[in-house]
């Protein structure tokens, strides 16, 4: 992408609205605008990003077994009373009446929705177990949106649901998204600490919370430092060992972590002092099993191996991936700006001439960034006639993995600066070698 023909507001100034480091970056960078309180529109950059970041939450989902679909974001109200969760939700819930004055409410969740979906397609145990998931808009009328893309009004989340016959099929589901998120926040170069949840309006007994750790969290967390030294991949675990998820989910309990709300000072007193971890931090997911709340309430029935007809234990499971955006620069970020982890930045490579109006560095620079793109690398060539300081400093706040500086003394003598965004180490390298780096 060519800067000259992207899209890419940079603020120099941090915007004096914005209170926390990663929505000041979002401003500054060009990731967003917000459009109406809490309701922000994704400009180019921040759109990549939170595609990679969708892509990454699906693979992940997918190679758990998880399969995907696409609800919309618009319900009906009749859905929501079959649950009895209509009344019950509160202001939160954005209630709109169409044309006909029929109800219609703009989702915060999906349990209703998929519960009648497969209530109407599914009769036999033979189709169960199954995960149903997509990754779709909500809208919650929050009290106070605040910290951009963290605590939005609208914002886009994955949310999966699982069908089991009985309980330890509906505990094997949990403990599947359990490893998969695991994973998913393990690619998306993150430590998000699992802790267990109160389950809140969603109903259940059995649920956690996703933390990464930040000083601008909202909540306050509690664990032992074991969970900074996991292995969090468990790359020796398969799906299909089910002794194996169960091990790791014992792991997971036995192991102190605790938000300000399950915090239990008795076992907490049991963690050495050296090993006592606190802080804050920001709830990037959150995973429940709440048994037959939605099946029992709204007929979700299905006829079981011995012919008898049983109701399925049912679990729900949610990503917030939009506010993993601002989550991710909360964790990585310094003095010049954003520091993308490389599975998740918007480009590969940020490219800039140091001198726009020199003939040669132009011709290089063109040469490489039309070999580079027909490689597929992802570079964001800032091609604009512009003063070189000025362009790097916008290249740091942008904040790619790796940004290749080209001036005329260099290309006079056929070599690229090449800049590594997170420690600052800077190698002159032969323009070949430059795109050899990213090609070979
Ligand atoms: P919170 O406690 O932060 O209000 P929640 O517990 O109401 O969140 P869930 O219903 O568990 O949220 O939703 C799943 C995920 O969606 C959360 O873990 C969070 O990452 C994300 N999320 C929830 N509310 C918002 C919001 N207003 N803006 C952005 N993301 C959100
Ligand atoms: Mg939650």
């Amino acid at each position: 992408m060519r800067v000259s023909r992207c899209f890419l507001p940079v603020m120099k100034e941090s915007p004096a609205d914005a209170q926390i480091v990663s929505h000041k970056l979002m401003l500054r960078a060009g990731l967003v605008r917000q459009t109406a309180a809490g309701i922000y529109a994704w400009l180019p950059v921040g759109w990549r990003v939170l595609q990679k970041i969708e892509q990454i939450v699906r693979e992940e989902q997918d190679k758990a077994g998880s399969v995907e679909l696409l609800m919309p974001t618009l319900q009906s109200a009749d859905l929501w009373r079959q649950s009895g969760r209509y009344d019950a939700y509160g202001p939160e819930m954005l209630r709109i009446k169409d044309r006909h004055e029929r109800e219609i409410l703009y989702g915060p969740t999906n349990e209703e929705m998929i519960t009648a979906l497969f209530r109407d397609e599914v009769r036999s145990y033979r189709e169960l177990p199954r995960t149903l998931y997509h990754i779709q808009w909500k809208f919650r009328d929050e009290v106070r949106p605040r910290f951009g893309v963290m605590r939005g009004r609208e914002f886009l989340m994955k949310d999966a649901y699982s069908f089991d016959l009985d309980e330890g099929g509906a505990r094997n589901s949990y403990y599947t998204q359990l490893l998969a998120y695991l994973r998913t926040f393990q690619r998306l170069g993150i430590k998000a600490v699992p802790m267990k949840a109160a389950s809140g309006p969603i109903g259940g007994d059995l649920s956690h919370e996703f933390i990464v750790l930040a000083p601008t969290g909202e909540s306050e967390v509690f664990y032992d430092a074991a969970f900074e030294e996991f292995d969090w991949s468990q790359a020796d675990l398969r799906y299909d060992d089910a002794d194996g998820l169960k091990a790791l989910f014992d792991q997971v309990s036995s192991t102190y972590s605790a938000t300000d709300e399950t915090h239990d000072e008795a076992r907490w007193a049991g963690v050495a002092a050296d090993r006592q971890r606190t802080g804050r931090g920001i709830e990037v997911g959150h995973i429940f099993y709440f048994g037959t709340k939605y099946s029992a309430s709204m007929g979700l029935k299905v006829s079981g191996p011995d012919g008898s007809m049983v109701t399925p234990e049912m679990g729900s499971y949610g990503i917030g991936v939009s506010r993993l955006v601002g989550a991710i620069i909360e964790a990585s970020h310094d003095d010049a700006g954003i520091v993308w982890p490389e599975a998740v930045a918007p480009w590969k490579v940020g490219m800039v001439t140091m001198r726009g109006d020199d003939p040669a560095t132009v011709a290089a620079a063109d040469d490489l960034y039309a070999k580079l793109s027909a490689a597929n690398v992802e570079t964001l060539y800032d091609d604009r006639d512009e003063r070189g300081g000025v362009k790097l400093g916008s290249m740091d706040l942008i904040g790619l993995p790796w940004q290749l500086v080209l001036g005329p003394r260099g290309v006079a003598a056929g070599t690229a600066e090449l800049k590594n965004r997170r420690t600052g180490e800077k190698q002159e390298l032969s323009l070949e070698s430059a795109l050899a780096r990213f090609t070979a």
